[in-house]
């Protein structure tokens, strides 16, 4: 099918955006002029093994066909009416299916378009069902850029010359381990307890949530140790709060599980999902039991294109893709490249940790002539991240790069890829990282 645009190469469209297009990052991705399984396909010709899935939002492989199929189904039957007015099937059956999928007794869905209205609306239900307004979030944490969301996301670099954003939210320490000072020694669930210390200094002491994502990803793909989450569930419900889990990133068979919570022994108050929920048409949900939902009134909560009907159809594909076998494929290949690239932590210095779930996988880079306070090697900034993912782009190959130094490399490919492509992109990475060392020697 012809393309519905005339541009014919890469520089036709970037001068459109640097003309036309606010607020785009500065370091720009490759342009896509269309995209298929794991490959991106530039306006120039190139192909690139995509390792970042967009941001980690293609899990069941660009332009799944049968996401495709269902797509174009919806959207000959209709595009359009709101869903909090006129109901329609596609939202009543993915609201059906979510309730079978999501762990516990999660049971009703409010349907928007991000991630970042799923957190937002998260928290609007948590205040009405407790009564309380205090949140408590993680440092780190990031939960969107809208000003709620905005709030508890941890990174104030995201913040600046945007405040004030809503009041009634507090920070506690992350659970990350590798530059953790809660514990002398073995990790125990110390950053947890650090939560309750923060609700009792920097809050009424009466909480509507504590927000957390199961499996840390812009903060640099961080993993709780054993018996947190549990913990932190614990220090929700004593004050009065619920737990929310913000699954946007870490949700829909991304991290070998088809939620992250699914690793813990914990069944989260309020879900909040987004990214592969749709495998890419713009959807975001937030999920609760019964009688926390039912918190909500008529007309609480609405949003005009939330629970599109096409994406819906889309969601409710990708959901079938997802249980027919490719979450059992993302945590056997997860095993597989997790060991790869703990390989790496002995052969280059640069590495100073390599962490994840499923395919879900972080590489953090280090300076290794200097230690940080805690006597682990200093997180350089975004330099040797940014420079290795540009010899990788120079292979064909695109990885993200995030954290909250911006020293980590992230693999979140979709979790469609096979191992001859894993393969490939982890002997590129070796070889990028070889590179680069040499040429800092
Ligand atoms: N929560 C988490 C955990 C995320 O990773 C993100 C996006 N990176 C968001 C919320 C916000 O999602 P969106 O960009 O769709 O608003």
């Amino acid at each position: 099918m012809a393309p519905n645009t005339t541009f014919t190469n890469n520089r036709e469209v970037e001068s459109r955006y640097d003309e036309y297009v606010m607020s785009v990052w500065k370091d720009l991705d490759v342009p896509v002029e269309r995209a298929e399984g794991c490959t991106l396909e530039d306006f120039d010709g190139n192909e690139y093994l995509d390792l970042f899935s967009g941001i980690s939002v293609a899990n069941v492989g660009h332009n799944n066909p049968a996401v495709v199929e269902a797509t174009r189904d919806q959207l000959e039957e209709f595009v359009h009416g709101c869903s909090y007015v006129h109901p329609n099937a596609p939202v009543a059956e993915l609201a059906e299916r979510i309730a079978e999928i999501t762990p516990g007794d999660l049971e009703k869905s409010f349907f928007c378009n991000s991630g970042t209205e799923a957190v937002e609306g998260a928290i609007k239900l948590a205040r009405k069902h407790t009564g309380n307004t205090e949140v408590v979030a993680l440092e780190m944490a990031f939960h969107g850029r809208t000003l709620g969301s905005l709030a508890l996301t941890g990174n104030e670099a995201y913040k600046k010359e945007m405040a004030p954003t809503i009041n009634d939210v507090a920070h506690a320490p992350a659970p990350y381990a590798y530059r953790c000072s809660s514990c002398d020694g073995e990790c125990t669930t110390a950053c947890a307890d650090r939560i309750e210390h923060v609700i009792g200094t920097h809050t009424s002491g009466d909480l509507a949530a504590i927000v957390v994502e199961p499996v840390m990803g812009e903060g640099g793909i961080v993993v709780p140790p054993e018996g947190w989450l549990e913990r932190v569930q614990e220090v929700a419900h004593d004050h009065g709060g619920l737990l929310i889990a913000d699954e946007v990133q870490s949700g829909y068979g991304r991290t070998g599980e088809l939620f992250a919570v699914e690793h813990f022994d914990v069944e989260p108050d309020i879900v909040t999902q987004a990214k592969g929920i749709a495998n890419g048409l713009p959807l975001g949900a937030f999920t609760a039991p019964r009688e926390i939902a039912d918190s909500f009134e008529s007309g609480d909560h609405l949003s005009t294109f939330g629970g599109n009907p096409v994406a819906c159809a889309a969601a409710l594909a990708t959901i079938d893709e997802l249980e027919g076998g490719i979450v059992d494929d993302a945590r056997e290949q997860g095993e597989w490249l997790s060991d790869r690239l703990g390989a790496l932590e002995s052969s280059f210095d640069v590495v100073g940790e390599t962490r994840g779930l499923g395919l879900m996988q972080g590489i953090e880079l280090v300076d290794p002539d200097e230690k940080g306070p805690l006597g682990v090697a200093a997180a350089p900034d975004d330099h040797l991240a940014k420079a290795v993912s540009k010899r990788l782009r120079e292979e064909g190959i695109v990885i993200g790069v995030g954290g909250y130094y911006g020293n980590i490399l992230r693999f979140q490919p979709p979790l469609t890829i096979t191992r001859n492509q894993l393969e490939r992109a982890v002997e590129s990475l070796e070889a990028a990282l070889e590179a680069e060392v040499e040429t800092n020697a």
